[in-house]
Formats: structure tokens, C-alpha cells, sequence
């Protein structure tokens, strides 16, 4: 299997230096050229996770040996998850919730990026690489404190993590700037995701910056759903679900259902729709925006465009307005055209949008919910089922009821549930009816719990008593300056 630069389709490596490199040095994103495909559903009905991320993985990763690809998946997938069956299928009504939320981080980042350390460290072999590497992270909140708690202490790795300062969740700011770990480093960012991303990939394509870098004896990598090594193993939970589902007798095999995802960055989704290519059962893949509605007006328009305010909302892993994904769709959608892809791309930096010639696929739907609605969802489920959503998860169910009304497709769906509830504790308890003034953050986790009845997170639980580890504050201009401050002190920079 070879990968090819949205950008250039002549560029083509393997799947090693496509996890190593994260991102293209023209600035495109590694895609698989070819989508392998499953025919034989059958065959998954007898296999755990472990088994069927090995299945699905080695399709993909074709210069991994299959023997370290067992090792890599075993290590990732222990008992840092609270679930044997690492993702758990609940039934809430007539939908199901595939909660991905049971990893060490609360969040759905956790089952990527627990296996993505155990790749690169493959990768390093198989390509010979003798430099250290160098994790350059944006984070809209989960990512970051997923990311740190798998690199942390890897050998010959160092991470650093930039975070929008305003825009994420208590919680969320709290398990990153209290990271343990030498080789870890958080950063502040003054400005919003999109300012974070597109730093990031600024650096990764400074050839100044890279050059330095090398003389230092680093390359530099990423750990966001741009890197192809972190998108990969978010199609396991999508043919894992949907087997669950046959198991549980919801459906038959080879019954198409819908998915409903929660869409920031339109990595989870494009896992799925790669799912869907492989020959998952798919019908609709519905794609969710919180009032930040460039993917949803994008499906509904063919036209993609940031001329709009980021609106900080309290699902803050999906307020983003270049969804970096989107290329690999556009990369598909113009038929591996990458002069077209590049064009697209080139009108977004120079006018701030692009307008597809080509249809979208049909296979997509897509809603924006308002902070209303958001909270809503959340107190309406609760109250009829007593499940607890998070603002994201809810952002997805109300997006499902919307389609539902316009559809009255009665299909069975899935709700991609990607966060734990106690990761956005004000919001979940506001929506709920419990009042949080005057009150800190660990006071409304205790109401939050006493209420419903269930159990805080023992690792949310313990942030309380924690050192701040980290202070460092930078802008989107002094990013680059800052990571070489880091490398230069060699250790913790605080
Ligand atoms: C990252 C994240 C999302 C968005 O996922 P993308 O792959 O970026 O589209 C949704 N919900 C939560 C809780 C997240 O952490």
C-alpha cells in the first residue's frame, strides 16, 4: 500500500514514512491511494477488537510485519481502557451509542492514539530513521492530553502540545498543563484552533525550521488526524460496531445502518466513510457541526468557506473552521486529481473558500445544532433515559433528530459518543437542571455525580490535587521560537 500527497500524486511512500513525516512536505496529507476492501463480513463475527484492528490495520500498513503489528496493537489496547471490548455499543431508546470515550483521556483521541507511539516506533525501524522525533500537536482540547499521556516517556520522543488558550474546557486545560513527564511540553496559544493548526503546519513546512531541527538531530512529526498513522485505526471502531450490533441480533449482516459523528476536524468521519469504502454496510454518515456550520453549509452548497467568526461554543473540540480532513475528501471526490486538490486548496489560503465542480458524496447528510438545542439534548435525554451526553455527543443526537424529521429514514443509526460527560461537567449539569453558580469546577463534578448517580472519573477526580506543570504562553508568531527555546534547554522549560 502506498500513500500519496493530496498535493502531488506522484509523491507516493510507504505507510512507515507517511507516519513519520505526518504531514507532505508540499503541504498535502498522506492518503492511501487505493482503499482496500472487506467482503467478507462473516469472517469479523468471531474476532475481539485487538483481532479485527489487526485485520483491518495490516491492510493498510502493508510494511509493518504482521508480527509487530500484533505487538503494537496488544500494547496499545490494555487495561488503560476501562472496557475489555475497548469500546462499548449501548443501546439509549432505539439508537445505539458507540461510546469511544472509556481510554485513559476520556475522549475518543485516546483509541488512535494509544496505538499511534507503537507505530512510529515501527516506522523509526523499518526506515532506518536515527534522528529523535519531534511531536508538533494543535489541540481543540482532547487530542492534546490523549496525546501526551501516550508519548509520555517514550524513548527518543519529545511532544509538544499547543493549546488556544480561551478555547478549551476547564477540565481539558487542567489534565494538559499537569502533565508529568520530561519529554512532554504545553503551550498556551493566544488565539483560537485554527490559529494552533495552522501554526503547526506552518513549522512543518518550514524548510528553515526543519533544516535547524535536523542539525539538532530531530524530525519533526504530528500526532493530529493529519498524520495517516492517526486516522487509520479509527476505522476499527466503525466495522467493530456494526458487528456488535449483528451480534446483539439489532441488525443482520450485511444490513446498512447510519452513523451520526460529532465533526471538528473531519477526521472521525473520514474514517468512517473509509469504512463505507471498504464495504461496511453504510447507508447515511451524518455529519454534525456545533454553530460553527462551514461542514454543513460545505454539503449543502459544494462551496467551502472560512470568511466566518469562530464561535466558541461548549463542545470546543468541534469549533474550528478548517477542518484539515477535508482535503483527503476532496482528494477522493476529484478522482486522485491532486492539481485540482492543490487548486482548491491554493483558493482557500488566497480567497478563502473553494467550490467543488464535482458532487459531493451521496452517502453524506449534514446538520449545525445551536447552544440551545445542544442543551436540550442533553436534558431531555437524560431525563427520558437517563443517559448522560456531553456536549459533542449531544451536538450528534440532535443532528439524528433533525435528519429523522426530515427524512423519516427509520434506519438503525449509531451515535458516535466522543467524549465522557465529567470532561465538560458545566455544561452537562446546567443542560441537566443543576445549578453551577458560585460553584468550582470540582463542586459541580460532585453534583454532577450525586445527582446521576454515577462515578467521577478517578483520574478527572485526582486533577484537583495536581501540579500546574505548565505556563508557557505563546502567539501563533512565536510558536516556531518557542519550540526551539524547548529543545534548546533539553528538558522541561517551565
Ligand atoms: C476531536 C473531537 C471531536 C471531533 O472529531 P474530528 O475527528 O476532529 O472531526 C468531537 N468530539 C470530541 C469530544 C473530540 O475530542
Amino acid at each position: 500500500m502506498k500513500y500519496v500527497s493530496t498535493r502531488n500524486k506522484d509523491y507516493s511512500v510507504s505507510a512507515s514514512e507517511a507516519i513519520l513525516k505526518g504531514l507532505a512536505e508540499d503541504g498535502g496529507l498522506f492518503t492511501p491511494v487505493t482503499i482496500p476492501k472487506i467482503t467478507d463480513l462473516e469472517s469479523l463475527l468471531s474476532m475481539d477488537y485487538k483481532q479485527m484492528a489487526h485485520q483491518i490495520l495490516s491492510l493498510y500498513l502493508s510494511d509493518i510485519s504482521k508480527q509487530a503489528l500484533k505487538q503494537a496493537i496488544d500494547l496499545a489496547y490494555d487495561n488503560k481502557f476501562t472496557t475489555n471490548e475497548i469500546v462499548n455499543v449501548v443501546e439509549v431508546g432505539d439508537l445505539a451509542f458507540l461510546e469511544l470515550f472509556h481510554g485513559p483521556t476520556f475522549a475518543f483521541k485516546d483509541v488512535a492514539l494509544s496505538l499511534l507511539p507503537h507505530l512510529l516506533k515501527q516506522a523509526l525501524k523499518n526506515t532506518n530513521e536515527k534522528r529523535k522525533i519531534i511531536i508538533l500537536t494543535a489541540t481543540s482540547g482532547d487530542t492534546g492530553k490523549a496525546a501526551l499521556e501516550s508519548f509520555v516517556d517514550v524513548n527518543d520522543v519529545d511532544i509538544v502540545v499547543f493549546y488556544p488558550k480561551e478555547g478549551v474546557s476547564q477540565i481539558q486545560k487542567r489534565q494538559m498543563i499537569t502533565q508529568v513527564g520530561s519529554n512532554t511540553h504545553v503551550i498556551g496559544v493566544k488565539g483560537n484552533f485554527d490559529d494552533a493548526q495552522q501554526g503547526v503546519k506552518a513549522l512543518m513546512n518550514d524548510e528553515q525550521f526543519i533544516e535547524q531541527l535536523n542539525q539538532q538531530g530531530y524530525m519533526i512529526s504530528s500526532a493530529n488526524s493529519i498524520n495517516i498513522g492517526r486516522l487509520l485505526p479509527q476505522i476499527v471502531y466503525y466495522f467493530y460496531s456494526y458487528i456488535n450490533l449483528v451480534k446483539q441480533h439489532k441488525i443482520n449482516l450485511y444490513e446498512k445502518i447510519n452513523y451520526v459523528v460529532p465533526t471538528g476536524n473531519f477526521g472521525n468521519i473520514l474514517a468512517a466513510f473509509y469504512a463505507s469504502e471498504m464495504g461496511l454496510p453504510i447507508s447515511k454518515l451524518v455529519c454534525a457541526s456545533n454553530e460553527n456550520n462551514v461542514l454543513s453549509d460545505f454539503f449543502h452548497t459544494n462551496t467551502y468557506n472560512i470568511n466566518r467568526k469562530l464561535i466558541v461554543t461548549s463542545s470546543p473540540s468541534m469549533d474550528i473552521i478548517v477542518s484539515s480532513n477535508v482535503e483527503r475528501l476532496l482528494f477522493y471526490v476529484n478522482k486522485n486529481n491532486s492539481e485540482l486538490t492543490k487548486k482548491n486548496m491554493d483558493d482557500l489560503k488566497l480567497h478563502g473558500k473553494y467550490t467543488l465542480k464535482e458532487k459531493l458524496p451521496k452517502v453524506f447528510e449534514a446538520f449545525s445544532i445551536s447552544e440551545e438545542e445542544t442543551t436540550q439534548a442533553i436534558k431531555e435525554v437524560y431525563k427520558e433515559h437517563h443517559y448522560l451526553m456531553d456536549p459533542h455527543t449531544a451536538v450528534a443526537y440532535k443532528a439524528y433528530t433533525k435528519y429523522l424529521e426530515k427524512t423519516k429514514d427509520t434506519t438503525k443509526t449509531v451515535v458516535v459518543s466522543t467524549a465522557s460527560p465529567f470532561k465538560f461537567q458545566e455544561k452537562v449539569a446546567s443542560s441537566i437542571g443543576i445549578s453551577t453558580h458560585n460553584k468550582d469546577d470540582f463542586q459541580v463534578l460532585e453534583e454532577l455525580s450525586k445527582t446521576t448517580n454515577q462515578p467521577i472519573p478517578h483520574s478527572i477526580l485526582s486533577l484537583k490535587d495536581q501540579a500546574i506543570l505548565h505556563t508557557l504562553i505563546s502567539t501563533k508568531e512565536t510558536m516556531k521560537q518557542t519550540v526551539i527555546d524547548i529543545l534548546e534547554k533539553g528538558k522541561k522549560h517551565d
